[in-house]
């Protein structure tokens, strides 16, 4: 089997995550059970995953050069995702600051520091200097002109682009040109579609000449391909604590699954099984399997 080389283009944060029973409101001070600081941001995390697999990981972005970037350089370094494309700002690096209440609710602000100075001709420059890539992922947390102008490069050199459109906006009719998997959980699905992905009537009348997979928490995940037809992959039945990175795992894995050359269903069923067996863990990264686990559910 060749290399599966994917590279991310993408966001990469330190979550601050602060557990209280009651969140305070203006003005109010209370006293919390736990503070814990996780390597977060949805590029980081699909990278992550994808090298946990197997892959050989590029990972193109821009980090603070102050604490923060420094330790998610260092993890970067110690996961073996390729970071030349990694560059530095004076900007602080991008964090999420999550408040999580008794009944496990979180409110979260980001702020996108670094992650939102990321350079147009170094990410074009980043995917044409990759050697045998094959699948180029973005989200939506860095600015779309940047995720268009990777994605862009990445078709003109024939490699396979996968949006994952959250946190959800408005995408580009450009950004959906380049685009050959768009894969949205249920409520980005909702905000692309108009509806819930509840039927495959409504499934099915979302294909638009593009493969697509909702993933559908408990229930696991569905390919609708480009004519419209739709398979169902269950997710395990699993004690869930925290769902932090689960759509990200989901996301990594599946492009992993493809650039092995596994089909769309083979690569969305390992997609969701190790998605699945994140939401058993705590936190984002923190939570996802190592590659001896992940090698016993291929
Ligand atoms: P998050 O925003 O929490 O990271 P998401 O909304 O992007 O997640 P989901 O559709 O909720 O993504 O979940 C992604 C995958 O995680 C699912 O396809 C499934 O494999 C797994 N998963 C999520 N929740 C559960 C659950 N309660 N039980 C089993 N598997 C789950």
């Amino acid at each position: 089997m060749g290399k599966a080389v994917v590279a991310v283009v993408g966001s990469a944060m330190i979550d601050l995550t602060a557990y209280a029973k009651n969140l305070p409101v203006a003005g109010q001070t209370v006293e919390g059970e736990l503070f814990t600081t996780g390597f977060g941001g949805k590029g980081a995390n699909q990278a992550v995953i994808a090298a946990h697999c197997g892959a050989e990981v590029h990972f193109i972005g821009k980090l603070g050069r102050d604490l923060f970037g420094q330790s998610i350089a260092e993890n970067f370094n110690k996961l073996g995702i390729n970071s030349d494309f990694v560059d530095r700002s004076d900007t602080p690096n991008g964090v999420a600051h999550i408040w999580v209440d008794g009944n496990g609710e979180n409110r979260i602000i980001i702020i996108p520091g670094a992650n939102y100075e990321i350079e147009k001709e170094r990410a074009i420059q980043g995917i044409n200097s990759i050697k045998d890539l094959s699948i180029v992922i973005g989200q939506c947390e860095i600015k779309q002109e940047i995720t268009l102008a990777a994605f862009t490069a990445a078709k003109a050199r024939g490699c396979t682009t996968i949006l994952n459109p959250a946190p959800y906006q408005q995408l580009s009719q450009e950004l959906l040109a380049v685009t050959d998997w768009i894969i949205p959980n249920e409520t980005e699905f909702k905000e692309l579609h108009g509806q819930l992905p509840t039927n495959d009537e409504i499934l099915e009348n979302f294909r638009n000449g593009k493969n697509s997979i909702v993933t559908l928490g408990s229930e696991g995940a569905v390919l609708i391909s480009a004519d419209g037809t739709i398979t169902r992959t269950p997710a395990p039945k699993v004690q869930a604590l925290d769902t932090t990175g689960a759509g990200d795992a989901f996301v990594g894995t599946f492009a992993y699954g493809l650039a092995c050359n596994k089909t769309a269903t083979d690569a969305m069923s390992l997609g969701v099984r190790v998605a699945s067996l994140t939401v058993t863990r705590k936190g984002a990264q923190s939570s996802y399997p190592t590659q001896a686990e992940i090698a016993t559910l291929s």
